[in-house]
């Protein structure tokens, strides 16, 4: 077991090194490095690929395609980085996600929300946002400060130890630990405001938003979908995205003024 002092040291150090913002300025405890983070994603990718049949329905490809590509090729370069890959999976579910590694994955069933191009940017850009706002680096980032505090306090208190075994437990689990698990609200509303500001650079109008999120609702009144499941809706988030929605606007007349009009065939 470390000694007291030296754990202290680590936690700090981590809280300092690790504390950066978000794209809209808030701070974020975010410690992992990109390379480490890419690899997560790119593991987790891997395993829901090998445990979900892609979708063979070549028209729901093209417009998921589409209009992906269309918000990240106006990304700024750092963030296009060697390009998003991005799958459409088979089955109902009405699901998306994207990971740290610039991955996408989109469930056929997103149609059952999502009624038109407009509406399903809305779905890929708050994905993507979760991706740039580095939110699954922050949640890994969280769980592993307040595993570190943990172990300090019960040093703190002469308990004796497991230190080295926790450790490797987490260090074991960092594989997927924080990468598919749901985001917490302050995320949401952040991917939300973030989200709007890429569909709107991209060409997309960003009003089909709202629809888009009471489709969403309406279908979590029978069951929920899985995405609700890790993207939990409330009246505070609604409210936080229609109020970015005048300044998005503006965002979507000046793309489309400079001949960004995205034409998916949807
Ligand atoms: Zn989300």
């Amino acid at each position: 077991m470390l000694p007291n002092r030296i754990t202290t040291l680590i936690v700090t150090a981590l809280l300092v090194i690790g504390c950066t913002s978000s794209p809209t300025g808030r701070p974020q405890l975010a410690f992992k490095s990109e390379r480490e983070m890419r690899q997560m994603g790119e593991q987790a990718f891997t395993q829901i690929k090998a445990q979900t049949p892609l979708s063979r329905d070549g028209q729901a490809i093209r417009i998921i395609l589409c209009v992906a590509e269309a918000i990240t090729s106006r990304l700024p370069a750092e963030q296009r980085g060697a390009g998003w890959e991005v799958l459409v999976f088979d089955g109902n579910a009405v699901n998306a996600f994207a990971l740290p590694g610039n991955k996408i994955g989109v469930y056929e069933g997103i149609f059952r929300a999502a009624r038109n191009q407009d509406q399903l940017a809305a779905v890929i850009g708050h994905e993507v946002a979760h991706v740039i706002a580095r939110h699954a680096n922050e949640r890994v980032s969280t769980t592993y400060a307040a595993q570190m505090g943990v172990n300090v306090a019960q040093a703190a208190a002469g308990g004796s130890g497991t230190y080295s075994g926790q450790m490797m437990g987490l260090l074991g689990a960092g594989a997927t630990v924080g990468v598919i698990l749901p985001f917490n609200r302050k995320q949401e509303s952040e991917a939300d405001v973030v989200g709007l500001d890429l569909m709107a650079r991209a060409g997309f109008d960003p009003n089909q938003a709202v629809p888009l999120w009471e489709n969403m609702g309406r279908i979590g009144n029978e069951k929920p979908p899985e995405f609700l499941s890790t993207h939990p809706s409330d009246e505070t988030r609604m409210k936080g995205l229609m109020s970015q929605i005048p300044e998005s606007k503006k965002l979507f007349e000046e793309a489309q003024a400079k001949g960004y009009q995205p034409s998916c065939g949807f």
